[in-house]
């Protein structure tokens, strides 16, 4: 027997096809399949073209337009997530490049007929679901159910950020309270060091400095004992880097550091805070909702100039990969971020575009309120993974080099 308010999400099967939808909801891109050899643009997602059987249907980014030919109000569902949010109104959609479809619509989108814009989001269960918007923005657009549903915006939540001393941990907290964010917990390893970024921070309303070191496994586990309980957005920024080729150096103790911070970091505060956040996942509106790591485009693929930091990254992406599935029965959102190299002290000598902190931070809040999940912020990310999607190999040559 399930409890009254246990997290609920979604039915989740789909077909394989299906997850290119998912993929491109993941990267908030409006994406359908479309047929190489006719032209005919596909959903829902299929194996052959529905004009002529071809298969060769590429994911394409679509116009988002549409018309609305009627409405529904569901007031019942055989599934217990659709019954619990019922009633809500549900369209019949012709979009501007062809099919119709079933829609969830948006409180605001006006009756049949009527034009619309549509967006691919992500629902509690990771799938992507299609979303009827009003044709232009109204106010408190991202107060309607279906929009809090799909996204994770900051705005009256509580947030931890796992490290403020560095212009990353700042700007991200200035960022969070910029968004609305009601409590951000900044929290700092050896506070005998001083620090310009924390001492910033304390004059900021929200901001509660709070003790953490990630290589700490009992720094970690008396914060989270403290507020895992209340925290709805964790954003897990601490970082060690220190650039150079593997033989540059002797022994290992830089590049166990990294995985100390990196990796084991990210695993000491998985296993310290998810069974909490995952226990107030259904806490209605103020439910916790997301985890964001900060990675980096390194992990893609080896940069050889950043060895060991690029291997604790790679090793983090894997481990954020499984915390993503284990929160994903919650219906919590694990945001994985992939920035270029940032403008800091240990890319002082990478070329630029660098990625200004600021802008990291800013590109974080958007993704939560736009309910993302991977993100590649800055022309250089941009570049690595559009290069390592089309060819895996040349790209490994090509950092080689
Ligand atoms: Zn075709």
């Amino acid at each position: 027997m399930l409890a009254l308010d246990a997290p609920v999400v979604p039915p989740s099967a789909r077909s394989r096809a299906a997850q290119g939808l998912t993929a491109a909801a993941a990267l908030g891109i409006f994406a359908l399949q479309r047929c190489e050899d006719c032209g005919a643009v596909q959903y829902p997602p299929r194996d052959a073209c529905v004009e002529c059987l071809s298969a060769r249907l590429r994911w394409r980014a679509m116009e988002r337009g549409g018309e609305l030919l009627s409405e529904t109000l569901i007031r019942h569902g055989q599934e217990l997530y659709f019954r619990r949010r019922a009633p809500y109104r549900a369209g019949l959609v012709r979009l501007d490049v062809g099919p119709s479809t079933i829609v969830a619509l948006h409180r605001a989108c006006e009756g049949a007929p009527s034009r619309l814009r549509l967006r691919l989001a992500l629902d509690k269960a990771g799938q992507a679901l299609l979303i009827g918007l009003p044709e232009k923005d109204v106010p408190d657009m991202a107060d309607d159910p279906i929009i809090r549903e799909t996204t994770c915006a900051p705005r009256a939540r509580k947030v931890l950020i796992t490290d403020v001393k560095t212009r990353v941990g700042r700007a991200m907290a200035e960022a969070l309270v910029a968004a609305g964010a009601e409590i951000v917990w900044a929290g700092f390893a050896a506070p005998w060091k001083p620090s310009p970024h924390l001492e910033a921070l304390r004059a900021l309303g929200p901001v509660t400095p709070v003790p953490l070191d990630v290589t700490d496994e009992s720094s970690v586990r008396e914060l989270a004992g403290g507020i895992g309980g209340k925290v709805d957005i964790l954003i897990n920024t601490a970082e060690h880097h220190r650039p150079g080729a593997i033989a540059s150096r002797n022994g290992i103790e830089t590049a166990r550091a990294e995985m100390e911070v990196n990796f084991f970091g990210l695993l000491r505060l998985a296993q310290a805070f998810s069974a909490a956040l995952k226990a107030r996942a259904a806490d209605g509106q103020a439910s916790s909702t997301a985890w964001v790591n900060l990675l980096s485009a390194r992990a893609l693929s080896n940069d050889p100039a950043h060895g060991t930091f690029s291997a604790s990254m790679a090793a983090a992406f894997s481990l954020a990969q499984a915390l993503r599935a284990d929160l994903q029965a919650s219906g919590i959102r694990v945001l994985n971020v992939f920035p270029g190299p940032i403008e800091d002290e240990w890319n002082a000598l990478v070329p630029p575009p660098k990625l200004s902190p600021e802008a990291l931070a800013r590109t974080v809040v958007d993704a939560l309120e736009r309910g993302l999940e991977d993100v590649y912020p800055g022309e250089v990310a941009k570049d690595l993974i559009a290069r390592f999607l089309e060819n895996p190999k040349a790209l490994e040559r090509e950092l080689a080099g």
